[in-house]
């Protein structure tokens, strides 16, 4: 069992928020996703 990257835990909690964002489903431009998409990235390197 791999220990979970941190971008995993950053890309779970941007997928959530996509999910459950009433301004993401409607696929209109969402601050927080771009925010919680931007810390990924970072988390990501
Ligand atoms: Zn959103």
């Amino acid at each position: 069992m791999k220990i979970a990257a941190p971008g995993d835990t950053a890309y779970k909690t941007w997928l959530g928020h996509t999910q459950h964002c009433p301004t993401c489903l409607a696929g209109l431009s969402c601050p927080t996703a771009v925010k919680l998409g931007r810390v990924w990235r970072e988390a990501r390197r």
